[in-house]
């Protein structure tokens, strides 16, 4: 089936239970062309034109769940969202970008997700489209914590964002040179009119992180009136600060035993995430 309106995907979802929306098809089709999916029948998503692109509302962007990673990737985009602009820019080959699309990210939930350590940070929630024409909203961060799963017939119609106007950055760490899936990624927002700093670390988990404590301490330091630079080791006490909150050392045991050190490899990993919460508050802040 491809629906031209969401509508007509929900309703052609709700005709065939058994069936499985497709958007960009390159995580699905991976699922397929591996054995471990086999949907009875796909709907596809691809012709509905109201999710590909997007609108603005209350200070607010609506984007549309089929808007694709290169589309994001344009500069009249990165003006708008920087930080979503460069993860779409950062996830996958040219031709996953073409074809993936924001929603499927989202639905996907990898650890890997790169869109995803941006939505958390800038706090985004999922406009949901159900049956007879019912919209519903959800913080993304409760779909990918599974608190609020996709029911039964329901496709992702749109991410609302908030339009902070503000500087913002999105950093990657993969194993290899060239396009590749994260080790770790690290979303930084400053969020000037609530005088906040929003930071979200990506892949070292199974949804983003993020550490409150770090961004409450962080944001307190900053001169928000003024020039908003702040020195060399405050910055590197933040990325410390965010790395431990996220890869913590071990408890110690029950008996007050000493408690096991961290694998080089977990050091490794903290390393990496104190390096790109540092780099991304101080682009932020440049
Ligand atoms: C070679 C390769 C490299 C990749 N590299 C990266 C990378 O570096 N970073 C990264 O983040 N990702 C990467 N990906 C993963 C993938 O490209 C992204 O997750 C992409 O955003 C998925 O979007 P899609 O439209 O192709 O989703 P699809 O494959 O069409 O769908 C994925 C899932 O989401 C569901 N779905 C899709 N849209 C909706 C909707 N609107 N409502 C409800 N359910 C929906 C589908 O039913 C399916 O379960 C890579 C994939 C490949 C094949």
């Amino acid at each position: 089936m491809l629906p031209n309106t969401l509508d007509d995907a929900v309703s052609a979802l709700a005709a065939m239970p058994a069936a499985v929306p497709v958007a960009g098809g390159t995580d699905l089709m991976a699922g397929v062309n591996s054995g471990e999916l086999r949907p009875a029948a796909l709907v596809g998503l691809g012709r509905i034109s109201e999710i590909r692109g997007w609108e603005y509302l209350d200070g607010h962007a609506l984007l549309g769940a089929g808007l694709t990673h290169a589309r994001m990737g344009r500069p009249d985009f990165a003006a708008l969202i920087p930080a979503l602009a460069a993860s779409a820019r950062a996830a996958g080959p040219p031709q996953v970008r073409n074809a993936g699309t924001l929603g499927g990210n989202i639905v996907s939930a990898a650890l890997t997700g790169d869109t995803l350590p941006v939505l958390a940070a800038l706090e985004a929630t999922l406009v949901i489209a159900g049956p007879d024409g019912a919209r519903r909203e959800t913080p993304v961060s409760h779909l990918l914590a599974g608190m609020d799963m996709l029911r039964p017939g329901e496709i992702v119609g749109y991410v609302r964002a908030p339009l902070l106007h503000a500087p913002q950055t999105f950093l990657k760490a993969t194993g290899r040179t060239g396009p590749g899936r994260a080790l770790a990624s690290a979303a930084v927002v400053l969020d000037p009119a609530r005088r906040s700093v929003r930071c979200a670390i990506g892949a070292v988990a199974p949804m983003p992180l993020r550490p409150l404590e770090a961004e409450r301490w962080v944001a307190s330091l900053i001169d928000w009136d003024g020039q908003r630079g702040l020195a060399p080791e405050a910055l590197a006490a933040f990325g410390e600060y965010v790395a431990m909150a996220c890869i913590p050392d071990p408890a110690p045991g029950e008996d007050g035993a000493q408690p096991p050190e961290l694998p080089p490899a977990a050091l490794h990993l903290r390393r990496t995430v104190s390096v790109l919460a540092r780099r991304g508050l101080g682009r932020s802040l440049a």
